[in-house]
């Protein structure tokens, strides 16, 4: 095929990286930690204006992970999570032994439904324990129903991880992403808003927690001469030449995401006059989304030669990149043994939907290509 593949997200480069690698290589730091991962902790810590203490780690998941530590999650506790996610969101609860029990979404935000929810933690309780955790997703960078689900969430001193992996540069009433949970977590993988090559972070709203952070994520040393250790630990610190790629990188978050929102326009404009297709959007204006991944929903028509399959194959010929969305969790096979609360929003959303090239370096020319496969499709 000689057509130029269109992804569905890359990375995109801003030259500032180089400077930064260049000066660990000069320092001779080339290990976890150091002066870049301060000064990108730091970076990290003034954009979330408000009391913030941000560790980076290697991954958001390691982030995940850190959180249920910190709250003390262990083997045979419950732990809430949204269903309709990547599989990061939950796989840390496996690693502490603990039971996910997974929850549907809502209609309006694709995230976390509130009533199911609160249905959830009342169920659990009767059956004998009270959930320890609940991880909550902003999915494709738009804002879950933030106040209904810390209203829940205090209701039953429930601590909130607020899974933000999707979501750096969102805001819910004018509060950004990441700053609403007992925990936030990013990160920084290859596709995320900005990359470290890999990297995440874990925000918490206490210099404590950040050294617990800190302190797990470097083996649990104690502090001795000689290694001592206490407690079980992880390798989970961010390098310092991947700090230097977030350094760098960190410079074109609002360029990203204004590219992004542009991405996320073209395709309204598109799909305003197609009937089958809902395109995934805020519901509101007390949301605002980096539209990190356009979504669309496609009504299937009696043939099925319209469906979000059939979609993503005429895509697939023109040598560009669809995907459909997060397969839920209760619908996995390693997980779903596990209880799950609610009906079929998520299920229904997975069928039906499918995820669009939406990279911050999209052209002219590779949105005339998009937009012509489109209409084609729908044969407009
Ligand atoms: C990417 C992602 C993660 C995990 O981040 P990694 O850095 O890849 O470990 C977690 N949750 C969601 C929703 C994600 O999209």
């Amino acid at each position: 095929m000689d057509k130029k593949k269109i992804y569905l997200s890359l990375s995109q480069q801003n030259g500032f990286e180089n400077e930064y690698i260049q000066k660990a290589l000069e320092v001779n730091w080339i290990t976890t930690g150091g002066p870049n991962v301060e000064e990108f902790e730091c970076k990290l810590e003034k954009y979330y204006e408000e009391e913030s203490f941000v560790t980076a780690l290697n991954s958001g998941t390691s982030a995940i992970h850190l959180a249920l530590i910190l709250i003390g999650v262990k083997a045979g506790d419950e732990v809430i999570c949204q269903s309709m996610t990547f599989s990061a969101s939950a796989n840390p609860v496996l690693y502490q032994g603990a039971i996910p029990i997974f929850v549907d979404s809502e209609a309006e935000t694709w995230n976390i439904c509130p009533q199911n929810l609160e249905i959830a933690i009342k169920d659990r309780i009767k059956k004998g324990k009270k959930p320890k955790a609940i991880i909550a997703v902003h999915l494709y960078g738009v804002p879950y129903k933030v106040d209904e689900v810390h209203a829940i969430a205090d209701k039953y001193e429930i601590p909130v991880i607020e899974d933000s992996a999707e979501a750096l540069g969102s805001c819910y009433k004018g509060k950004k992403c990441g700053s609403f949970g007992n925990f936030g977590i990013l990160s920084f993988n290859g596709n995320k808003i900005i990359t470290t090559s890999s990297g995440g972070a874990l925000i918490s709203s206490s210099k404590e927690a950040k050294e617990r952070a800190v302190f797990f994520a470097t083996q649990s040393r104690d502090n001795a001469v000689h290694y001592q250790h206490s407690e079980i630990g992880y390798n989970y610190r961010m390098s310092n030449i991947c700090a230097g790629i977030g350094l760098g990188q960190i410079k074109s978050l609002h360029t990203n995401i204004e590219s992004k929102v542009i991405n996320h326009n073209f395709y309204k404009t598109i799909f305003n006059s197609i009937r089958n297709v809902e395109l995934f959007e805020v519901l509101n204006e007390d949301y605002f989304s980096n539209y990190w991944l356009n979504a669309i929903l496609v009504e299937p028509d009696f043939s099925n030669s319209i469906s979000s399959e059939s979609l993503r194959l005429a895509f697939e010929k023109e040598n560009i990149e669809s995907r459909p969305l997060w397969k839920p969790m209760h619908l996995q096979p390693i997980f779903e043994k596990h209880p799950y609360y609610g009906g079929d929003i998520a299920k229904d959303l997975f069928e039906k939907g499918l995820c669009l090239p939406s990279g911050s370096n999209l052209t002219c020319e590779d949105k005339e290509k998009i937009k012509k496969v489109i209409l084609d499709f729908f044969k407009l």
